[in-house]
């Protein structure tokens, strides 16, 4: 008999693809579905990058290559990295990865001793969650609550979580599910915080490149920061390349070397030809970027208005990610439902929409009032946006005459 190691026990699981799995079940039978479960882009790979690993491919770059990456992907990578964020690396500051997903694991498997407490983001991306706990870490969650203009962190709740034993402190600013992004106050005091207590900083900047307005800020810019920060980036987001697999970890030689030793230890190196083709991205024009990034914040735009059209529901208009995370709780009460799963398959049943539920980004915290989805809107055109959120909208309000009515109805419950 197969027996499967206790550790397992310990691992989570991104839970998205259950979701997304559900749906193709419902689709299979012939069912229309609305697409907005998973951060996967319904855009193609700009040309250059599917030309420069296709041309790297007929020269034969397809044998191992430097476990830490190709010299000149690293140092474009280095390169990249300063521009944007005023730092000072190098290629030995570099270490390529199979997808930014690994340098979650790899951060932990090179620093983290049992016991070490982890101070990550809950809702937030449920790797962070699964591989603190599978790696014999103690997962301490700080949440976000709802701001003015978007969601904010709670700075004093988080040093008050902070004790002899806390050693790392994940921020995903850009947030995956809320779209929250730290103000210069925001990133100041956990760039204190980290200093004071000696915190090293797994700095997720997946959507680094996915913005609409203004201006993405990484924590390793501080002072004093660079040198006690990861830096997790990715090819996936930014040139629509999730499947492709390519991203980097970023930060202190020291790292960066462990991080390479652990690449031979486990894919001995990443792709080797899509990393020309990384490369041949990164020299070409940015209008295809620019280009996707005009669509989604059209996307954008339509999916926030029809939302907060809905009676009960409150979404803010975050400035970057593809993800929408309204509040439902009164949507949900109105229309009698109080549990994320009865709520989220009526939904798909009735409608096709399919989204996923607070429940899948990390465990709900005891005291949690408020009820929340998320809405990706990275792989469904317009039009589908425009016509599942209206069927999503009619679903919501079916029992409801005109807005007076709701009013009514919500003032009473
Ligand atoms: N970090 C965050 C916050 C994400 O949302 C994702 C993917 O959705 C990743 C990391 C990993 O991305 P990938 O492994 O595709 O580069």
């Amino acid at each position: 008999m197969v027996r499967i190691a206790d550790r397992i026990k310990l691992l989570g699981t991104e839970t998205a693809f259950a979701v997304s799995a559900e749906a193709a079940a419902f689709a299979a039978k012939g069912n229309k579905i609305y697409p907005f479960h998973l951060g996967d882009l319904n855009f193609s790979t700009p040309s250059s990058v599917v030309e420069g690993s296709m041309k790297a491919i007929r020269d034969g770059k397809t044998g191992y290559c430097p476990t830490a990456g190709i010299p000149k992907l690293r140092e474009v990578i280095a390169a990249d990295i300063n521009a944007a964020r005023g730092t000072n690396y190098t290629m030995d500051n570099v270490a390529i990865q199979p997808g930014g997903k690994p340098v979650i694991t790899k951060f932990f498997l090179a620093l983290m001793n049992p016991g070490d407490e982890v101070l990550y983001p809950n809702p937030g991306y449920p790797i962070y969650e699964s591989q603190i706990e599978f790696n014999g870490g103690i997962a301490v969650p700080y949440s976000y609550s709802e701001g003015k203009e978007n969601f904010i962190l709670d700075l004093d709740a988080i040093e008050k979580k902070i004790t002899s034993r806390t050693r790392f402190f994940i921020l995903n600013n850009l947030h995956n599910p809320t779209g929250a992004e730290c103000s210069p106050e925001e990133h100041g005091a956990i760039a204190n915080l980290a200093k004071k207590h000696n915190l090293i900083v797994l700095s997720d900047e997946a959507y680094f490149d996915m913005r609409y307005e203004g201006l993405s800020k990484s924590i390793a810019s501080l002072p004093g920061m660079a040198e006690r920060t990861l830096i997790l980036y990715t090819f996936s987001k930014k040139f629509a390349m999730t499947g492709w697999r390519l991203g980097a970890a970023i930060g202190p030689k020291e790292i960066i070397d462990v991080i390479a030793k652990l690449n031979v230890n486990n894919e001995s190196c990443s792709n080797h030809f899509i990393q020309y083709g990384a490369i041949e991205g990164m020299a070409a024009s940015e209008k295809k970027e620019k280009d996707m990034l005009g669509v989604l914040k059209k996307r954008r735009d339509v999916a926030v208005d029809i939302l907060n059209s809905i009676p009960g529901v409150h979404c803010y208009r975050p400035h970057a990610t593809f993800y929408l995370y309204p509040n439902v709780t009164e949507a949900m009460k109105m229309n009698g439902y109080d549990n994320y799963e009865t709520f989220r398959k009526d939904v798909l049943h009735n409608t096709g929409v399919s989204f996923c539920t607070r429940q899948h980004f990390g465990k709900v915290l005891p005291g949690e009032k408020n009820f929340y989805i998320r809405f990706a809107y990275s792989g469904i055109d317009e039009k589908e946006i425009r016509e599942g959120l209206e069927k999503f909208k009619k679903f919501m309000s079916r029992n409801m005459t005109n807005k007076q009515n709701v009013k009514e109805k919500s003032a009473i419950a």
